[in-house]
Protein backbone atom coordinates (compact mmCIF):
# COMPACT_ATOMS: atom_id res chain seq x y z
CA UNK A 1 0.00 0.00 0.00
CA UNK A 2 1.83 3.54 -1.27
CA UNK A 3 0.78 7.04 0.28
CA UNK A 4 -0.09 9.88 -1.11
CA UNK A 5 2.74 11.17 0.81
CA UNK A 6 5.00 10.79 3.46
CA UNK A 7 5.68 13.15 6.66
CA UNK A 8 8.25 13.07 9.42
CA UNK A 9 7.41 14.52 12.13
CA UNK A 10 10.60 15.64 15.04
CA UNK A 11 8.59 17.05 17.78
CA UNK A 12 4.87 16.59 19.81
CA UNK A 13 4.62 19.99 18.41
CA UNK A 14 4.85 19.16 14.66
CA UNK A 15 2.60 16.33 15.15
CA UNK A 16 0.02 18.69 16.62
CA UNK A 17 0.55 20.42 13.64
CA UNK A 18 0.28 17.79 11.04
CA UNK A 19 -3.04 16.07 12.92
CA UNK A 20 -4.86 19.90 13.05
CA UNK A 21 -3.74 19.87 9.19
CA UNK A 22 -5.38 16.46 8.77
CA UNK A 23 -8.50 16.49 11.00
CA UNK A 24 -9.64 20.00 9.25
CA UNK A 25 -8.72 18.38 5.45
CA UNK A 26 -10.44 14.99 6.88
CA UNK A 27 -7.20 12.87 4.96
CA UNK A 28 -6.65 9.24 5.85
CA UNK A 29 -3.61 8.95 7.76
CA UNK A 30 -1.67 5.97 9.09
CA UNK A 31 1.60 6.15 12.03
CA UNK A 32 4.37 3.73 11.56
CA UNK A 33 6.71 3.11 14.55
CA UNK A 34 8.84 -0.03 13.88
CA UNK A 35 6.61 -0.93 11.08
CA UNK A 36 6.68 -4.59 12.08
CA UNK A 37 3.00 -4.88 12.58
CA UNK A 38 1.87 -7.23 9.20
CA UNK A 39 -1.85 -5.96 8.93
CA UNK A 40 -2.66 -4.03 6.05
CA UNK A 41 -3.99 -0.61 7.34
CA UNK A 42 -2.54 -0.87 10.58
CA UNK A 43 0.43 1.05 9.94
CA UNK A 44 0.32 1.78 5.95
CA UNK A 45 -1.95 3.90 4.05
CA UNK A 46 -3.22 4.98 0.87
CA UNK A 47 -3.74 8.51 2.61
CA UNK A 48 -0.42 10.59 4.38
CA UNK A 49 1.70 8.24 6.27
CA UNK A 50 3.54 9.79 9.44
CA UNK A 51 6.71 7.88 10.17
CA UNK A 52 8.12 8.25 13.88
CA UNK A 53 11.81 7.78 13.01
CA UNK A 54 12.89 10.87 14.25
CA UNK A 55 11.59 10.62 17.59
CA UNK A 56 14.89 8.08 18.42
CA UNK A 57 16.22 8.94 21.99
CA UNK A 58 16.68 6.57 24.94
CA UNK A 59 17.01 8.32 28.16
CA UNK A 60 17.71 7.10 31.22
CA UNK A 61 17.11 8.86 34.76
CA UNK A 62 18.59 6.90 37.52
CA UNK A 63 17.05 9.01 40.11
CA UNK A 64 14.26 7.49 39.52
CA UNK A 65 14.86 4.10 37.59
CA UNK A 66 12.42 5.16 34.51
CA UNK A 67 13.41 5.27 30.64
CA UNK A 68 12.15 7.70 28.51
CA UNK A 69 11.47 6.60 24.91
CA UNK A 70 10.86 7.20 21.95
CA UNK A 71 8.42 5.42 19.77
CA UNK A 72 10.58 5.53 16.51
CA UNK A 73 12.85 3.27 17.76
CA UNK A 74 13.42 -0.62 17.63
CA UNK A 75 14.05 -2.81 20.78
CA UNK A 76 17.94 -3.56 19.52
CA UNK A 77 18.62 0.80 20.05
CA UNK A 78 17.22 0.66 23.36
CA UNK A 79 18.79 -2.42 24.15
CA UNK A 80 22.29 -1.00 22.89
CA UNK A 81 21.02 2.64 25.05
CA UNK A 82 20.48 0.97 28.11
CA UNK A 83 23.67 -1.78 28.38
CA UNK A 84 26.31 0.88 29.63
CA UNK A 85 24.07 1.22 32.42
CA UNK A 86 23.11 -2.54 33.68
CA UNK A 87 19.62 -2.03 33.34
CA UNK A 88 16.59 -2.84 30.08
CA UNK A 89 13.07 -2.72 29.89
CA UNK A 90 9.88 -4.76 28.80
CA UNK A 91 10.76 -5.17 24.88
CA UNK A 92 10.48 -7.26 21.50
CA UNK A 93 12.48 -10.39 22.01
CA UNK A 94 13.40 -10.61 18.14
CA UNK A 95 15.03 -8.28 16.06
CA UNK A 96 13.58 -5.19 14.56
CA UNK A 97 9.99 -5.16 16.42
CA UNK A 98 9.16 -1.43 17.01
CA UNK A 99 8.58 0.46 20.44
CA UNK A 100 5.25 2.25 19.12
CA UNK A 101 3.36 -0.64 18.40
CA UNK A 102 4.95 -3.38 21.16
CA UNK A 103 4.35 -0.77 23.73
CA UNK A 104 0.97 0.31 22.58
CA UNK A 105 -0.48 -3.08 21.64
CA UNK A 106 0.60 -5.32 25.29
CA UNK A 107 4.32 -6.02 24.77
CA UNK A 108 5.35 -9.45 25.83
CA UNK A 109 9.35 -9.48 26.48
CA UNK A 110 11.89 -11.90 27.59
CA UNK A 111 11.52 -10.15 31.25
CA UNK A 112 7.65 -10.34 31.30
CA UNK A 113 7.80 -13.26 33.39
CA UNK A 114 9.17 -11.34 36.08
CA UNK A 115 7.80 -7.90 35.61
CA UNK A 116 4.29 -8.40 33.13
CA UNK A 117 4.03 -6.65 29.78
CA UNK A 118 4.96 -3.47 28.63
CA UNK A 119 1.72 -2.02 29.44
CA UNK A 120 1.90 -2.73 32.38
CA UNK A 121 5.43 -0.90 33.49
CA UNK A 122 4.52 2.71 31.25
CA UNK A 123 4.65 5.09 33.80
CA UNK A 124 3.04 8.61 31.26
CA UNK A 125 2.83 8.53 28.05
CA UNK A 126 3.11 12.04 25.97
CA UNK A 127 0.24 12.00 23.95
CA UNK A 128 -0.99 13.98 20.67
CA UNK A 129 -4.97 14.04 20.70
CA UNK A 130 -6.57 14.02 17.53
CA UNK A 131 -7.63 17.62 17.90
CA UNK A 132 -4.06 18.55 18.13
CA UNK A 133 -3.11 19.38 21.90
CA UNK A 134 -0.46 17.58 23.70
CA UNK A 135 -1.13 15.75 27.01
CA UNK A 136 1.10 14.28 29.34
CA UNK A 137 -1.51 10.70 30.62
CA UNK A 138 -0.47 9.05 33.28
CA UNK A 139 -2.31 7.12 36.16
CA UNK A 140 -3.87 10.31 37.93
CA UNK A 141 -3.76 12.60 34.97
CA UNK A 142 -6.28 11.35 32.26
CA UNK A 143 -6.96 8.17 33.77
CA UNK A 144 -9.24 6.78 31.61
CA UNK A 145 -6.55 7.44 28.71
CA UNK A 146 -3.91 5.35 30.66
CA UNK A 147 -6.10 2.92 30.72
CA UNK A 148 -7.27 3.25 27.11
CA UNK A 149 -3.58 3.38 26.14
CA UNK A 150 -3.16 -0.07 27.51
CA UNK A 151 -3.45 -2.60 24.41
CA UNK A 152 -5.18 0.87 22.42
CA UNK A 153 -2.92 1.24 19.68
CA UNK A 154 -3.27 4.62 17.74
CA UNK A 155 -6.81 4.98 18.42
CA UNK A 156 -6.48 7.93 21.46
CA UNK A 157 -3.85 9.72 19.28
CA UNK A 158 -0.32 9.55 18.74
CA UNK A 159 2.18 8.96 21.52
CA UNK A 160 5.66 11.04 21.24
CA UNK A 161 7.28 9.69 24.28
CA UNK A 162 7.06 6.54 26.39
CA UNK A 163 8.47 6.76 30.06
CA UNK A 164 8.85 3.18 31.43
CA UNK A 165 10.15 1.22 33.99
CA UNK A 166 13.86 0.65 33.73
CA UNK A 167 14.92 -2.73 35.19
CA UNK A 168 18.02 -4.34 36.14
CA UNK A 169 20.14 -6.12 33.55
CA UNK A 170 23.03 -8.74 33.97
CA UNK A 171 24.00 -10.62 31.32
CA UNK A 172 22.03 -13.03 30.46
CA UNK A 173 22.32 -16.95 29.67
CA UNK A 174 21.00 -17.82 25.88
CA UNK A 175 21.16 -19.10 22.14
CA UNK A 176 19.67 -20.48 19.32
CA UNK A 177 19.46 -23.61 18.47
CA UNK A 178 17.94 -25.02 15.16
CA UNK A 179 16.55 -28.36 14.41
CA UNK A 180 15.67 -30.69 11.29
CA UNK A 181 13.04 -33.49 10.97
CA UNK A 182 13.37 -36.17 11.81
CA UNK A 183 14.03 -34.38 15.33
CA UNK A 184 10.77 -32.56 15.17
CA UNK A 185 8.60 -34.50 17.21
CA UNK A 186 11.06 -34.69 20.26
CA UNK A 187 12.08 -31.26 19.86
CA UNK A 188 7.92 -30.51 20.16
CA UNK A 189 7.42 -32.94 22.98
CA UNK A 190 10.34 -30.66 25.11
CA UNK A 191 8.42 -27.57 24.14
CA UNK A 192 5.46 -28.89 26.23
CA UNK A 193 7.49 -30.70 28.73
CA UNK A 194 8.88 -27.18 29.30
CA UNK A 195 5.98 -25.09 29.12
CA UNK A 196 3.90 -27.70 31.62
CA UNK A 197 6.39 -28.15 34.61
CA UNK A 198 8.75 -24.70 34.07
CA UNK A 199 8.45 -22.59 37.01
CA UNK A 200 10.84 -20.34 36.83
CA UNK A 201 10.06 -16.60 36.11
CA UNK A 202 13.77 -16.15 34.59
CA UNK A 203 13.03 -19.25 31.89
CA UNK A 204 11.90 -18.56 28.95
CA UNK A 205 11.72 -20.30 25.11
CA UNK A 206 10.28 -19.13 21.57
CA UNK A 207 9.99 -21.93 19.29
CA UNK A 208 9.16 -21.36 15.62
CA UNK A 209 9.24 -22.77 12.24
CA UNK A 210 11.02 -20.98 9.37
CA UNK A 211 12.41 -22.51 6.47
CA UNK A 212 15.81 -21.77 5.96
CA UNK A 213 16.71 -21.85 2.34
CA UNK A 214 13.75 -23.47 1.74
CA UNK A 215 14.70 -25.98 4.44
CA UNK A 216 11.66 -26.22 6.80
CA UNK A 217 13.47 -25.98 10.46
CA UNK A 218 11.95 -25.43 14.23
CA UNK A 219 13.99 -23.04 16.05
CA UNK A 220 13.75 -22.63 19.71
CA UNK A 221 15.62 -19.46 21.53
CA UNK A 222 16.70 -20.11 24.96
CA UNK A 223 16.51 -17.20 27.80
CA UNK A 224 17.63 -17.41 30.94
CA UNK A 225 17.70 -13.75 32.71
CA UNK A 226 21.62 -14.20 34.85
CA UNK A 227 24.54 -14.98 33.53
CA UNK A 228 24.13 -19.20 34.55
CA UNK A 229 21.08 -21.46 34.14
CA UNK A 230 20.28 -24.00 36.65
CA UNK A 231 22.14 -27.53 34.60
CA UNK A 232 18.68 -29.47 34.44
CA UNK A 233 16.45 -26.66 33.00
CA UNK A 234 17.20 -26.66 29.06
CA UNK A 235 18.98 -30.18 29.03
CA UNK A 236 16.11 -31.17 27.08
CA UNK A 237 16.84 -29.10 24.15
CA UNK A 238 20.62 -29.56 24.19
CA UNK A 239 20.36 -33.31 24.32
CA UNK A 240 18.53 -33.28 20.79
CA UNK A 241 21.17 -33.14 17.52
CA UNK A 242 20.48 -29.32 16.72
CA UNK A 243 22.37 -26.91 14.72
CA UNK A 244 23.68 -23.71 16.98
CA UNK A 245 22.82 -20.61 15.13
CA UNK A 246 24.31 -18.97 18.55
CA UNK A 247 25.57 -21.01 21.06
CA UNK A 248 24.10 -21.45 24.17
CA UNK A 249 25.89 -19.40 26.60
CA UNK A 250 26.38 -16.62 28.80
CA UNK A 251 25.95 -13.24 26.94
CA UNK A 252 24.25 -10.36 25.92
CA UNK A 253 20.17 -9.79 25.79
CA UNK A 254 20.82 -7.68 22.93
CA UNK A 255 23.11 -10.45 21.09
CA UNK A 256 20.21 -13.18 21.58
CA UNK A 257 17.92 -10.31 20.33
CA UNK A 258 19.61 -10.11 17.48
CA UNK A 259 20.53 -13.53 16.51
CA UNK A 260 17.61 -14.28 15.23
CA UNK A 261 17.63 -12.74 10.95
CA UNK A 262 13.92 -12.15 11.43
CA UNK A 263 13.78 -8.76 9.72
CA UNK A 264 11.11 -10.39 7.57
CA UNK A 265 9.08 -6.93 7.62
CA UNK A 266 12.00 -4.55 6.92
CA UNK A 267 10.63 -1.76 4.21
CA UNK A 268 7.09 -2.87 3.89
CA UNK A 269 5.38 0.58 5.13
C1 LIG B 1 9.10 -11.20 13.81
C2 LIG B 1 8.19 -10.59 14.84
C3 LIG B 1 8.49 -10.77 16.19
C4 LIG B 1 7.65 -10.23 17.18
N1 LIG B 1 7.95 -10.45 18.50
C5 LIG B 1 7.11 -10.01 19.47
C6 LIG B 1 7.36 -10.27 20.85
O1 LIG B 1 8.36 -10.87 21.22
N2 LIG B 1 6.46 -9.84 21.76
C7 LIG B 1 5.33 -9.15 21.39
O2 LIG B 1 4.54 -8.75 22.26
N3 LIG B 1 5.07 -8.86 20.09
C8 LIG B 1 5.93 -9.29 19.14
N4 LIG B 1 5.65 -9.03 17.81
C9 LIG B 1 4.43 -8.25 17.48
C10 LIG B 1 4.76 -6.75 17.51
O3 LIG B 1 4.89 -6.33 18.85
C11 LIG B 1 3.62 -5.92 16.88
O4 LIG B 1 3.53 -6.26 15.53
C12 LIG B 1 3.84 -4.43 17.07
O5 LIG B 1 2.64 -3.77 16.71
C13 LIG B 1 4.99 -3.91 16.25
O6 LIG B 1 5.19 -2.55 16.55
P1 LIG B 1 5.81 -1.57 15.45
O7 LIG B 1 5.91 -0.20 16.02
O8 LIG B 1 7.04 -2.17 14.86
O9 LIG B 1 4.68 -1.69 14.33
P2 LIG B 1 3.91 -0.63 13.41
O10 LIG B 1 3.46 -1.45 12.25
O11 LIG B 1 4.73 0.57 13.12
O12 LIG B 1 2.69 -0.19 14.32
C14 LIG B 1 1.74 -1.11 14.82
C15 LIG B 1 0.48 -0.34 15.25
O13 LIG B 1 0.80 0.59 16.28
C16 LIG B 1 0.46 1.92 15.88
N5 LIG B 1 1.50 2.85 16.35
C17 LIG B 1 2.85 2.71 16.21
N6 LIG B 1 3.49 3.75 16.77
C18 LIG B 1 2.52 4.55 17.28
C19 LIG B 1 2.54 5.78 18.00
N7 LIG B 1 3.69 6.40 18.31
N8 LIG B 1 1.36 6.35 18.38
C20 LIG B 1 0.18 5.74 18.08
N9 LIG B 1 0.10 4.57 17.41
C21 LIG B 1 1.25 3.98 17.02
C22 LIG B 1 0.43 1.88 14.36
O14 LIG B 1 -0.39 2.91 13.82
C23 LIG B 1 -0.12 0.49 14.11
O15 LIG B 1 -1.52 0.47 14.25
C24 LIG B 1 6.49 -9.50 16.81
C25 LIG B 1 6.20 -9.30 15.45
C26 LIG B 1 7.04 -9.84 14.47
C27 LIG B 1 6.70 -9.61 13.03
Amino acid sequence: MYPICSVEPATASDVAIIMKILREKRVPFAVKGGGHSFNPGFSSTRGVHIYMRRFSKTTFYPNNQTVDIGPGLIWDDVYKALEPYNVSVIGGRITGVGVGGFTLGGGYGWKSNQYGLAIDNVFEYQLVTPNGTIVYVNNQSYHDIFFGLKGGFNNFGIVTNFNVRALPQTLIYGGILIYFQPDFDSVLAAVVNFQNNNADPKAQILCNFLALIGVPTLNIVIFYDAPTAPESLFQEFLNITSFPLLPVQTRSQLSLVQGLPTAVGANMR
